[in-house]
C-alpha cells in the first residue's frame, strides 16, 4: 500500500463566473467543492490507477469532515490525525480563461498535534510500502518536520517520495536520512539553487545534480512539463522525451506524475518503466478539466509514445 501525505489539505472551491467584476457582486451557479491538496490529489490519480492507497494527514473542523466524506465516496481510504481547528477553503475564480485563486493559510497547528500526528504516522508505516509526502507545511509546525518523518521512516526501512519546495526542500536536503525521490520542477530546482535554468541545457542540469547536496537519494525527477523529464537515478541520467499535447489543464500534473512515480516504484518497474508510468500519468492529467484526475482508458496510447534516452 502507498501511503499519501498531506499536511495541509483543503476544500477546493471553483467558481466558474462568465465576467469577474471588481469592488461588485458576482453571482456564480457553476460550483465545484473537492477534497484538495497536493497529497490528495496524489491519493486519487492512484487510485484512478487502480494502486492500493491510504490517504492521511492532519484536518478539522467541518471542512475537514468535508474532506473525509469526499474521499469516502471516491473509495479512496483515509485515516486523519485531528485538529479542533478548522481545515482551510482554497478558491478558484475562472473568469474569462484567467483563474485567480485565493488561497487561505489554513490552521496553526500546536507542537502537541503535531506530535499526535507523528504517532499516527509512525503506526501507518506498519502497513505500508512507500510513502508520498507532498505540499506545504501548515503554520506553527517546525521546519523540520518533514525531516522527522524521513527520520522515523528511515528508522522503519520505508522509502519516502517527497514533493515539497523551498526551504522545506533545502531542509530535506540537509537530513541525514533521505528521501527515495524527489521531484522539483524547473522553477523549485531554480529557486533551490538561486539561479536560473534554461529547461533545454541538459548539460548543466546535469552538473547541477551531480553536486554533493543530491548525493544519496536515489531518484531525482525534474519534471520539465511539456518537456518531459531530465532524471538522476543512482550515478545515471535520462532524458525523457514525451509527445506533443493539446493540454486541456496543466495543473496537478506534477501531483498526477509523482503518483505514477509511486505506483510504479511500489510494484519494483524498471527505471524506463517507471518514468514513462510517471510521464504517462502527468500527461493523462493535462488533458482533464479536472485537477489531480486521469483517465486510465488512454494510459497504453501515451506510454508507448514515451522515449526514455540515457544522457
Ligand atoms: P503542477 O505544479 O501543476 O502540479 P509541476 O510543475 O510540478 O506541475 P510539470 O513539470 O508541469 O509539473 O508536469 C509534470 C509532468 O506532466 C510533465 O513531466 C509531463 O509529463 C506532464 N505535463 C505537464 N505539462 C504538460 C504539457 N504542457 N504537455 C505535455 N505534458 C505535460
Amino acid at each position: 500500500m502507498i501511503l499519501a501525505v498531506t499536511m495541509n489539505p483543503s476544500v477546493d472551491i471553483s467558481y466558474q463566473l462568465s465576467d469577474f467584476q471588481l469592488n461588485d457582486v458576482n453571482r456564480c451557479d457553476e460550483i465545484s467543492k473537492t477534497a484538495g491538496g497536493k497529497g490528495l490529489n496524489v491519493a486519487r490519480v492512484v487510485k484512478l490507477m487502480q494502486g492500493n492507497v491510504l490517504a492521511t494527514g492532519i484536518i478539522g473542523g467541518t471542512l475537514g469532515n468535508f474532506i473525509t466524506q469526499e474521499l469516502t465516496k471516491s473509495k479512496i481510504p483515509h485515516d486523519f490525525s485531528k485538529t479542533e481547528k478548522e481545515s482551510r477553503n482554497c478558491i478558484a475564480l475562472l473568469h474569462a480563461g484567467q483563474q485567480t485563486e485565493i488561497l487561505e493559510a489554513g490552521p496553526t497547528l500546536t507542537e502537541a498535534e503535531g506530535e499526535a500526528f507523528l504517532n499516527k504516522f509512525t503506526e501507518l508505516l506498519e502497513k505500508v510500502k512507500l510513502v508520498t509526502v507532498s505540499g506545504s507545511l501548515p503554520k506553527g509546525l517546525s521546519a523540520s518536520f518533514y525531516q522527522q518523518m524521513l527520520d522515523i521512516a528511515n528508522k522503519k526501512g520505508v522509502p519516502i517520495v517527497m514533493d515539497c519546495s523551498g526551504s522545506t526542500l533545502e531542509t530535506v536536503l540537509q537530513n541525514q536520512a533521505k528521501p527515495l525521490l524527489i521531484k522539483p520542477n524547473l522553477t523549485e530546482l531554480s529557486q533551490l539553487e538561486g539561479q536560473l535554468f534554461s529547461e533545454k541545457d541538459y548539460t548543466q542540469l546535469k552538473a547541477i545534480l551531480q553536486q554533493e547536496r543530491y548525493q544519496g537519494i536515489d531518484w531525482i525527477v525534474v519534471s520539465l512539463g511539456k518537456d518531459g523529464a531530465f532524471v538522476k537515478y543512482k550515478e545515471q541520467f535520462y532524458q525523457v522525451k514525451i509527445p506533443k499535447i493539446d493540454v486541456v489543464n496543466p495543473v496537478g500534473s506534477g501531483d498526477a506524475t509523482v503518483a505514477g512515480l509511486a505506483v510504479a516504484l511500489a510494484e519494483n518497474k524498471s527505471v524506463e518503466d517507471t518514468l514513462k508510468t510517471a510521464m504517462t500519468a502527468g500527461i493523462l492529467n493535462t488533458l482533464e478539466n479536472k485537477t489531480g484526475w486521469i483517465d486510465l482508458a488512454y494510459f497504453d496510447d501515451y506510454y508507448k509514445k514515451i522515449k526514455v534516452e540515457n544522457y
